[in-house]
């Protein structure tokens, strides 16, 4: 998320700009897998950077979405508190959302919240409406900003990971973790990657999770990322209807706590979790942390227990020992750390993108403006607005759209094909599903996956192992040629 708002920004300049992701895809790490609120920053801590970039990111990304075909709905949230000690904490979070721009977060009566409501379960004290925050797509937001800064020049590489860093001409050109004296490093930095040298005259470092490494590897030692593990539970779409705000609860120093929110997709959300855990790829789910999950929903909306469960997922928020962000601009070394952008990096990315880009103009990047950088729109894979499939007009023009490969989503093979043929197409199916949504419904791909990774195998001319991620000599496959798929329609 936050290195593709970067890139994204950077487009608008003269830079030959390069993107290296060390997966398969853009979006695939920590901003895959989150809470998609679209946060206003009330809560954050008054006067960190932090706060004021939630706030503007909430503005940039609330005027840039629908341009951008980002789904984004402006549903509000209700903080609740459940006991006397919570009812105490709202004034003061009041307070906090004023000296953070939010004047309109308000009180509302115990009535009014039961009214807004029914569903809430009994025993609230008492409620702040805060009508700013809204719920977004986290897997077109970073896919919109790597597309759009491809259309502006920026070269993206995937598959790509930085394995070391070091100044030009350094006798030790690949230093995996070795330590780079500030003031040697004038020329410019050499990575070692895992898909051969690169070399950058400039080196903004937004490596998520492992933006500490990356940042030991240029000589600092400012923050170590200590990964807080968010659990998440999807409830299918026919719970929607129990739910009409966010949720949320009175938050902690440590976390915003368990919500329950809407998504663009027409689901429910519950969680997350908070746990401090030692690896940086532990995504897996507990018995004990969806067990606390569902103990908490079942406080917040008793209702939601009795729907069916569509999955469960989760992920990883870059947690360090300091309560802000770690942005720092280090002109003597021409290089940006982006790091510790813990539980707010989706709201926050187009104005840590703006801020960081205007700090390395400051630091002597050259910032010339482009002429007519090409602005992109990419295809809706939101409930509340237009679908392929309910309108006559794009399946008149493309009788694609009127053929339903994914029932449970509806995602149709127009929309398959055009996710295969993208400026920036899906390596794997995880890659398409965040696409186009496909295998995303109550089914999980049960009755569709034959049939979607049949057509992504055709249309991009990939084995269906490669497709379905099977190791080569497990799958006897044979590699499927281009040209028109032979399934046309639905999956069973
Ligand atoms: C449970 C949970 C709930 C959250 N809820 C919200 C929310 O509701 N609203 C909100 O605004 N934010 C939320 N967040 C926070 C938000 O998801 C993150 O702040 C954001 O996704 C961080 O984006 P990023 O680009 O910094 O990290 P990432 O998405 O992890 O991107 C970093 C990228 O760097 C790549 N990389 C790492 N090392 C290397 C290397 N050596 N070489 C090349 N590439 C490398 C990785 O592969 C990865 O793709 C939540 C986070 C979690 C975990």
């Amino acid at each position: 998320m936050v290195g593709t708002a970067i890139a994204r920004e950077l487009a608008r300049y003269r830079l030959d700009c390069v993107l290296l992701e060390a997966g398969p895809d853009v979006g695939a790490g920590t901003s895959k897998a989150n809470t998609a609120i679209w946060h206003t920053g009330f809560d954050a801590k008054p006067g960190t950077l932090e706060a004021r970039l939630v706030r503007r990111g909430h503005e940039l990304l609330g005027e840039h979405a629908p341009a951008l075909g980002i789904p984004l709905e402006r549903v509000g949230a209700l903080l609740v508190a459940w006991n006397a000690e919570e009812l105490a904490a709202l004034p003061g979070i009041r307070e906090r959302a004023e000296a953070n721009g939010c004047p309109d977060v308000r009180p509302v009566t115990l009535q009014e919240l039961y009214w807004r409501e029914p569903r809430l379960g009994p025993g609230a004290t008492g409620a702040l409406e805060v009508p700013g925050e809204g719920i977004l797509c986290p897997w077109t937001t970073p896919l919109a900003f790597a597309t759009e800064a491809v259309a502006g020049g920026v070269e993206l590489r995937l598959a790509t990971r930085v394995e070391g860093i070091a100044p030009e001409g350094s006798r030790e050109p690949r230093r995996p973790m070795g330590r780079v004296p500030v003031d040697q490093a004038l020329g410019a930095h050499e990575l070692a990657t895992t898909a051969g040298p690169v070399r950058a005259r400039w080196l903004v470092n937004a490596a998520g999770l492992h933006a500490d490494e990356l940042d030991r590897m240029l000589g600092h030692d400012g923050f170590t990322v200590t990964p807080r593990r968010g659990q998440l539970v999807v409830f299918d779409k026919l719970a929607r209807p129990l739910l009409r705000h966010i949720l949320l609860p009175v938050p902690t120093a440590t976390t915003k706590g368990v919500l329950v929110a809407p998504t663009v997709f027409g689901n429910l959300l519950l969680g997350p979790t908070a746990e401090d855990i030692g690896d940086k790829a532990d995504t897996a789910s507990t018995a004990e942390g969806l067990a606390g999950l569902l103990a908490r929903g079942a406080r917040i909306l008793p209702g939601l227990l009795a729907e069916e469960v569509t999955a469960v997922y989760a992920g990883l928020r870059a947690a360090t020992e300091h309560a802000d962000y770690q942005i720092r601009v280090h002109a003597g070394q021409r290089y940006a750390c982006v790091g510790g952008v813990r539980s707010t990096g989706l709201t926050s990315s187009l104005a840590i993108a703006e801020h960081v880009v205007g700090e390395l103009g400051r630091a002597g990047l050259p910032l010339h403006p482009k002429p007519g950088v090409e602005r992109v729109r990419m295809p809706n894979i939101g409930e509340a607005f237009p679908r392929p499939y309910r309108s006559a007009a794009a399946i008149a023009a493309d009788p694609d759209h009127g053929r339903i490969v994914c029932h449970c989503e509806r995602v149709t093979r127009g929309e398959l094909l055009a996710a295969v043929r993208g400026a920036i197409p899906p390596r794997d199916l995880d890659g398409l599903r965040r696409r186009t949504r496909a295998l995303m419904g109550r089914c999980q791909g049960f009755y569709c996956t034959g049939a979607v990774a049949s057509l992504f195998a055709e249309a991009s001319g990939r084995s269906m192992a490669e497709v379905l991620g099977v190791p080569p000599s497990r799958s006897g496959a044979a590699r499927v040629r281009g040209g028109p798929a032979r399934s046309r329609g639905a999956a069973t």
